[in-house]
C-alpha cells in the first residue's frame, strides 16, 4: 500500500516546523506558492482585500491567519472558519543559559507547557527559533532571522539505573531536566569570541550575549543565521528532536513524529484551505473561508497572538464590513458603523481543530467504553458536557453533513466523568465571539511526548473534512438555523 500522499506532505512540513515561527513560515510558503498574498495588520486594507481574492497575515511571526474572500461577499455574510494551534510543549533556553558543573558544559532551559518531559531525556537534541540581528551601518536595524541548528548538540542523560532504582520516573524540572552541551575542557581551548568591548565602550544596558551563552553555542548560531556572532541581539530559541518523523507499523499505517499536537491540525486547515479554493471556486461563494492557527495554546492562549487575544476578533471585523463587488458606494464609515459584524459573527462558524486522544489498548479502561476512537478511522469529534469542548447538536448535524459529502468517516469521544478533562481553543473562542463552534481533532496517542503516534491515514481525512467544510458552508450555514 502507496503511504497517503498527504500524509507524507505532512512530515515534510513537521520536520520543517520545530517552532511556532517555522510553522508559520512553512505554511506561509503553501499559501504563497497557492496564490495567497502577503497582507499585514499595520495596513489599511481597504485597497487591497477584495472579494474573490486569497490573503493571509501573521502577528508575531507565529500565529497566521488566512482566508479566501467568496466572489459574491456582502458585508455581515457568513465566514466558516477552521482553528488550530502552532505551539507544542517543549524546552526553551533561558534569558542567560551559560552554565557548567562537574566539566560539563551545559545550558539552562526553562519548560513551556506541559510536556511529557521524561520523554526528552536521552534524546538526539538540537535548538531552533529566531534570532534578532542587527544589520546595515551605524545605529543599523533589527530584523528576525529563523535557524535551525539541525545536529544533536544537547542531551538530557538518565541516571544509570544503577545509581538509582526506582518505578516512577518523575524528574525535578529545575535541577534534573538540564541539558549537557559539551565538556568545559574543549571550550577552554577555543580562540576567545569578539567581545562586546568591541564596540569601544558603548555603554550596554545589559550583559553582552557571550556572557549570556555559551560562545560555542552562540557560534553555531550565528553560522545558521549567516551573521557574525556580534551581530546577535537577542533570541527566543528552544530545544527539538533532531530525530526525524516518520511513518511506522507493518503497513505504514503510523505516523511517529513530534508535534502532531498541533501541527498535524495547522497542516491539514492549511492545505484545507487551499484545495477549497482549487476544488469549489470562490466565484459563486457569498462567504470567507478563513483558516486561523494561533500560537500560546500550551499555555492558556493569553498573549498578544494567542486565540484569547483580539487577533482573531480584529480580523473579523475588518472583513464583516469589507464591501462587496456590487455593494453600493457606501463610505467606509457607513459600513463600520453598522451591524455587519454582529451579523457576520451570528452567522458564522468555527471548526476548532486540536488533536484528539486515540484509545490505548495498555491502558483502555482510561477511557470511556462507548468512546474510543480508533486510529485512521477519521476526525473525532469532542463533546463535554461541562462546555471543555464546545461541541453541540447544530455543529455535529453541519459537520455530519459536510463529512458525509466529502465521504470521510468520523468518531465521537467524550471522557469518563472520573476522568479529568482537557481543553482547546474552540471554548475560549465560542465565548468571546458567540460563534457557533465544534472541537475536533485527529486521534492520537502519546499526547505531548517529544515522539507522538498518529494516523498516517487521518491526514488526508482530516484535509478532505476542512475542504469540504470552507468550500460549502455558505451553502449549509443556511439549512441549519436554530435561532
Ligand atoms: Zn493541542
Amino acid at each position: 500500500m502507496a503511504p497517503p500522499k498527504s500524509a507524507l506532505e505532512f512530515l515534510d512540513f513537521v520536520n520543517a516546523s520545530p517552532t511556532p515561527y517555522h510553522a508559520v513560515a512553512n505554511s506561509a510558503a503553501l499559501l504563497d506558492a497557492a496564490g495567497f498574498t502577503l497582507i499585514r495588520e499595520r495596513d489599511n486594507w481597504a485597497s487591497t482585500v477584495k472579494p474573490g481574492g486569497k490573503y493571509y497575515t501573521t502577528r508575531n511571526g507565529s500565529s497566521v491567519v488566512a482566508f479566501a474572500v467568496g466572489a459574491r461577499w456582502k458585508p455581515g455574510n457568513p465566514i466558516g472558519m477552521v482553528g488550530a494551534h502552532t505551539d507544542s510543549p517543549c524546552l526553551r533556553l533561558k534569558p542567560v543559559s551559560k552554565r557548567s558543573a562537574n566539566g560539563y558544559l551545559q545550558v539552562g532551559v526553562e519548560t513551556y507547557g506541559g510536556g511529557i518531559w521524561h520523554s526528552w531525556f536521552d534524546r538526539d537534541l538540537g535548538v531552533a527559533g529566531r534570532v534578532l540581528v542587527r544589520e546595515g551601518e551605524g545605529e543599523g536595524k533589527f530584523v528576525q532571522k529563523l535557524v535551525k541548528v539541525d545536529k544533536p548538540i544537547l542531551r538530557i542523560p538518565t541516571l544509570a539505573i544503577h545509581l538509582h532504582r526506582q518505578t516512577n520516573f518523575d524528574p525535578n524540572k529545575e535541577d534534573e531536566l538540564l541539558p549537557i552541551a559539551g565538556l568545559a575542557e574543549a571550550e577552554l581551548n577555543k580562540t576567545a569570541e569578539p567581545e562586546a568591548e568591541a564596540e569601544g565602550g558603548d555603554f550596554q544596558p545589559l550583559k553582552a550575549m557571550p556572557e549570556r551563552h555559551h560562545p560555542a553555542f552562540l557560534s553555531l548560531v550565528a553560522e545558521q543565521a549567516g551573521v557574525d556572532v556580534s551581530q546577535i541581539i537577542d533570541f527566543e530559541l528552544v530545544l527539538y528532536d533532531t530525530h526525524k518523523a516518520c511513518l511506522g507499523g507493518l503497513n505504514d499505517e503510523f505516523i511517529l513524529s513530534a508535534r502532531l499536537d498541533n501541527l498535524n491540525m495547522t497542516f491539514c486547515s492549511i492545505k484545507g484551505l487551499i484545495g477549497s479554493a482549487q476544488s469549489t471556486p470562490l466565484d459563486n461563494d457569498s462567504s470567507i473561508r478563513l483558516v486561523a492557527c494561533f500560537d500560546h495554546e500550551e499555555i492558556g492562549s493569553l498573549s498578544a497572538q494567542g486565540a484569547d487575544s483580539n487577533l482573531l476578533p480584529a480580523i473579523l471585523r475588518r472583513l464583516s464590513v469589507l464591501p462587496g463587488a456590487t455593494t453600493p458606494s457606501a463610505s467606509a464609515s457607513d459600513l463600520a458603523a453598522s451591524t455587519a459584524f454582529e451579523q457576520t459573527l451570528a452567522t458564522s462558524f468555527l471548526l476548532s481543530a486540536d488533536m484528539a486522544h486515540a484509545v490505548h489498548p495498555n491502558y483502555a479502561a482510561k477511557y470511556e467504553r462507548n468512546h474510543t476512537p480508533a486510529m485512521n478511522k477519521g476526525p473525532v469529534i469532542k463533546i463535554n458536557a461541562n462546555q471543555r469542548y464546545a461541541t453541540n447538536s447544530p455543529g455535529i448535524v453541519l459537520v455530519q453533513e459536510v463529512a458525509r459529502q466529502s465521504a470521510v468517516p468520523l468518531q465521537l469521544f467524550v471522557v469518563k466523568n472520573d476522568s479529568p478533562c482537557g481543553s482547546t481553543i474552540g471554548p475560549m473562542l465560542s465565548a468571546k465571539l458567540g460563534v457557533r463552534t465544534l472541537d475536533m481533532g485527529n486521534p492520537q496517542l502519546s499526547m505531548h511526548s517529544i515522539r507522538e503516534t498518529g494516523g498516517s491515514a487521518d491526514v488526508e481525512s482530516a484535509v478532505r473534512l476542512f475542504e469540504g467544510f470552507l468550500g460549502r458552508f455558505s451553502e449549509l450555514e443556511g439549512r441549519i438555523l436554530v435561532d
